[in-house]
C-alpha cells in the first residue's frame, strides 16, 4: 500500500471547509484594496530563486526540490514572491500598467526536516504590491494583514517590524554586526559561524539559546539607516498608528532572504509554539531591476495557509455542511422518479442527496438523520402512481404528502 511522502498531508473533506473558508475570507479582504489573482507556474528554474533569494540562504543551500531536465535545472517553487516577480517582467505588467497589486493562493515546496509546524508541501496567501516605493504602500499592505486576521477572527497575533535600510545600510548594518560578532565567533553556533562570512544578517534571527544570548548584548537600533531610509520607516510606523494597527519595533527582525530591503514584517501567534510565524513580509525595492524589469519597488507578504488554521476559530463553508434534502426512493419505478425529482430540486438551487447502497426504509431514514438532513422524501410506487411524495419534516417529526409538481414550492 502506498503511503503519503513525509512532509506533506492529506486534506481531507472535513478539513477543506476550514480551508475553503480561508480562501474565501482572503479573497474577499484582497479585493477590498484592489488585489487581483495571479496564478504562475509551480516549476521555474532553479537559478531564478538562487539569484533572489540569495546562494547563502538556507532555502537555496538546503532545501530546494530540484528537478534535473536535460541540460536544464528547474525547482519547485519554494516561495512566491521570486514567481511573480518574474511575471510581473515576462509579461510586460510593467509596461502596461505600471503599478499593480496582486495575491497568490497555493503550494509551496522546501525539503525540510518534516516536524510540526512544517511541511515539505506547504500552502502560502500571498500579495505582492510592485511598481511603488511609496511608504503609504508599507502602512496599507500591513493594514491588510491586520484585516485579514481580523477578519478570520484570529486574535492574540503580534505585529513585529523593522527597517534593514537601503542596500547600502544594510552593507553598513552588516559590517558592523560582523565585527562586533567577530570577537564571539567561537561561542555562535556552526550555521552562524558560516552565516559571519557569508550572511552576517542571519545571526540575529538563529534559534540557538547561546547566539541569541549574544545577539541580545550588540545594540543593533537603527544608527545605520540613512536619512531617507530613517524618514520612510518613520512615515511607515506613524501611519500604522494613525490606523490604530499596534506592533511593536524590533530591531533585530531581519528576515531571512537576500531581496529584502527597508520595511520588513513578521506577525507571530502565541499558539504556534517555537514555530511561531503565520505571516511575514517585506519591501524588495532592487528585486525588479535584479530580474531585468526597470526600477520599481514592491513590497508583499504571505501567511502560511497551515499556521493560519491552526490559529482560527474555523467556520463551515456551504460544501462541508449536510445536505437540507434527502431522498428515500423505494422500488425500481421509484428510483427512476427520484433522479429527475432530485435533478428538478438542484436546478431550484436546492442541495439534496439519496442512497445509494439499496438500503432498506429504516436504514435510509438512519442514514438521513444522521446526515443532519431537515426533510426526507419518501417515495414509493403507491405515491408515485398517484403523482405525490411524502415530506417528513426532521425536526419537528411531522409527515405529509404533497403534489410532486408542488415539491420545489414547498421545499422552498
Ligand atoms: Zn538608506
Ligand atoms: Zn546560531
Amino acid at each position: 500500500m502506498f503511503k503519503r511522502i513525509p512532509g506533506t498531508k492529506d486534506i481531507l473533506p472535513e478539513e477543506a471547509g476550514g480551508w475553503q473558508a480561508i480562501e474565501k475570507t482572503a479573497r474577499e479582504t484582497f479585493s477590498l484594496y484592489n488585489y487581483k489573482e495571479i496564478r504562475t507556474p509551480l516549476i521555474e528554474e532553479a537559478a531564478l530563486f538562487n539569484r533572489t533569494l540569495g546562494n547563502s540562504t538556507e532555502i537555496v543551500q538546503k532545501q530546494m526540490f530540484l528537478i534535473h531536465n536535460q541540460e536544464d535545472l528547474y525547482a519547485l517553487r519554494p516561495e512566491g514572491t521570486a514567481s511573480i516577480v518574474r511575471s510581473y517582467i515576462e509579461n510586460n505588467l510593467d509596461k502596461e500598467e505600471g503599478f499593480v497589486k496582486l495575491y497568490y493562493i497555493g503550494p509551496m515546496f522546501r525539503m525540510e526536516r518534516p516536524q510540526k509546524g512544517r511541511l515539505r508541501q506547504f500552502h502560502h496567501i500571498g500579495c505582492e504590491a510592485i511598481g511603488s516605493q511609496d511608504a503609504a504602500l508599507d502602512t496599507e499592505i500591513i493594514g491588510m494583514a491586520k484585516r485579514l486576521l481580523d477578519n478570520l477572527s484570529i486574535g492574540g497575533y503580534s505585529i513585529k517590524i523593522n527597517s534593514l535600510g537601503c542596500s547600502r545600510d544594510k552593507e553598513k548594518l552588516s559590517l558592523s554586526l560582523k565585527e562586533s560578532l567577530e570577537k564571539e565567533k567561537d561561542n555562535l553556533c556552526q550555521d552562524c559561524r558560516l552565516r559571519l562570512e557569508n550572511n552576517v544578517l542571519r545571526i540575529l534571527d538563529c534559534k540557538n539559546e547561546n547566539c541569541r544570548k549574544i545577539v541580545d548584548k550588540i545594540d543593533t537600533g537603527h544608527s545605520t539607516l540613512c536619512p531617507e531610509c530613517r524618514e520612510h520607516f518613520d512615515k511607515v510606523t506613524s501611519g500604522l498608528d494613525s490606523l490604530g494597527v499596534h506592533f511593536t519595533v524590533e530591531p533585530r527582525l531581519v528576515r531571512g532572504l537576500d531581496y529584502y530591503n527597508r520595511t520588513v514584517f513578521e506577525i507571530t501567534h502565541a499558539s504556534l509554539g517555537s514555530q511561531d510565524a503565520i505571516g511575514a513580509g517585506g519591501r524588495y525595492n532592487n528585486l525588479v531591476s535584479q530580474l531585468g524589469g526597470p526600477d520599481a519597488g514592491g513590497i508583499g507578504f504571505a501567511f502560511g495557509v497551515e499556521r493560519l488554521i491552526l490559529a482560527s476559530p474555523g467556520e463551515k463553508t456551504e460544501e462541508t455542511k449536510a445536505a437540507p434534502v434527502y431522498l428515500v426512493a423505494l422500488g425500481d419505478k421509484a428510483k427512476t422518479a427520484g433522479i429527475k425529482i432530485l435533478d428538478r430540486l438542484r436546478s431550484s438551487g436546492i442541495k439534496c442527496d439519496t442512497d445509494y447502497l439499496g438500503k432498506s426504509l429504516k436504514a435510509s431514514m438512519r442514514r438521513a438523520n444522521d446526515a443532519g438532513a431537515r426533510y426526507v422524501l419518501i417515495l414509493g410506487d403507491n405515491e408515485l402512481e398517484n403523482g405525490n411524495i411524502s415530506v417528513k419534516d426532521m425536526t419537528q417529526g411531522t409527515q405529509k404528502e404533497t403534489k410532486i409538481e408542488n415539491l420545489n414550492e414547498e421545499l422552498k
